[in-house]
């Protein structure tokens, strides 16, 4: 077998030859970014696609959550994971907005809404949760609560691109769902990312925000931002899209592969498909218990990267832990023991729609001849 490095993900690539044609055009239109015509279509086709109302295209994931907590006006304190990408926790601090940590759900790594009501102070106004890994967190038990105590609901859905449950988009869920499209993800624009809205009122307050706030040629209505993507992006994406389905396809079988050849191995936990939700495959974390495995999480890890396969501690160290918020109550590790623990048990399998047999079967190989 060779031996050449199997990453944890490889982006999804358009055809060069087709990308080039639709350069041209650009080039020939001579309107390169501001709403051009790639980014409409852009739109309107992921609104097909991921069956939701209104989508507002972003130059990176990130800014549309730190919009979204504009669009909204959120203040004070909102409640969310520890167990996610740091961007999640840095829109709020850039919103100058309290992170209040609450612990996470073993069975999705999602916030465990059995937490959330406890976390609630007077200054709290909404609640910012993560499908993470693309799993669905539990939304109507979270609308609830939200319901009940007057909050907003932020989904980061950075890893939930296509997830639907029982033939409904996840993206659907709360007052907006943001999405990334960054090169790692599932479906990229390179560098991207979105916002999911429910009403033409908020899809046009959003695309005045992501525009430093312009409303026409001399009104600016808010303090906005340049979040705009541009058309070599979007045309870029509206490639992509066509295939994103196929990719998904793939990932779903080297799931099921690791599915069947790690299934029985002892202190070795996966998850498996939820029912009735329509999964797309984003990740593949394993949970290793070491004293039942014979090995801990981080000799596996290491490992594994001595046989050049690259798995990912995705998500370790908590954010919770990072310098700018351990400082906060909330990020004690007590009050955080399952995230603390699965933070510590967690590495991401190579997942992506290239990897070939060869490949799962150096992967595999490393986990069982431990
Ligand atoms: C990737 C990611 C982001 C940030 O997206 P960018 O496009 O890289 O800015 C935010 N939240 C989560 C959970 C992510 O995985």
């Amino acid at each position: 077998m060779d031996n050449k490095q199997i990453t944890v993900t490889a982006p999804l690539l358009p055809d060069l030859d087709e990308f080039n044609r639709m350069l041209k055009d650009i080039w020939a239109s001579k309107w390169i970014t501001n709403n051009g015509e790639f980014h409409q279509q852009l739109e309107k086709e992921l609104c097909a696609y991921l069956k939701v109302p209104y989508i507002s295209v972003f130059t990176n994931g990130t800014l549309p959550l730190l919009t979204a907590l504009q669009a909204l006006r959120v203040t004070g304190e909102v409640i969310t994971t520890p167990y996610s990408f740091v961007a999640t926790t840095h829109s709020l601090w850039w919103n100058g907005i309290r992170p209040v940590f609450v612990d996470i759900e073993e069975s999705t790594c999602g916030i465990d809404p059995d937490k959330i009501e406890a976390a609630i102070t007077p200054k709290t106004t909404a609640i910012m949760p993560v499908h993470c890994y693309g799993k669905p967190c539990d939304t109507k038990r979270i609308q609830a609560i939200a319901d009940k105590y007057g909050l907003k609901v932020i989904y980061d859905a950075a890893h939930a691109f296509g997830v639907e449950v029982n033939g409904e988009s996840i993206l659907n869920a709360g007052d907006i769902s943001t999405l990334s499209f960054h090169a790692t993800k599932v479906y990229n624009t390179i560098e991207g990312g979105a916002m999911v809205l429910h009403d033409e009122a908020m899809k046009k307050r959003v695309d005045y925000l992501k525009n430093f706030g312009f409303a026409n040629e001399t009104t600016v209505v808010a303090p906005g931002i340049n979040g705009k993507m541009d058309e070599i992006r979007a045309a870029y994406g509206l490639m992509n899209l066509r295939q994103v389905d196929a990719a998904i396809a793939a990932r779903q079988k080297a799931a099921q592969l690791y599915r069947k050849e790690l299934k029985g191995i002892p202190g070795l936990r996966f998850f498996e498909d939820m029912p009735g939700v329509r999964h797309n495959y984003s990740y593949f974390p394993i949970f290793i218990k070491a004293d039942e495995f014979g090995m801990t999480r981080d000799e596996l890890y290491f490992k594994m990267k001595e046989q050049n396969v690259l798995g990912r501690r995705y998500f370790y160290p908590l954010i919770s832990e990072f310098s700018t918020y351990r400082g906060l109550p909330s990020a004690a590790p007590d009050n955080l023991p399952v995230a603390t623990r699965i933070a510590n048990e967690v590495i991401c399998l190579p997942m992506h729609h290239e990897l070939s047999e060869n490949d799962l079967e150096r992967i595999l190989n490393c986990i069982k001849n431990r």
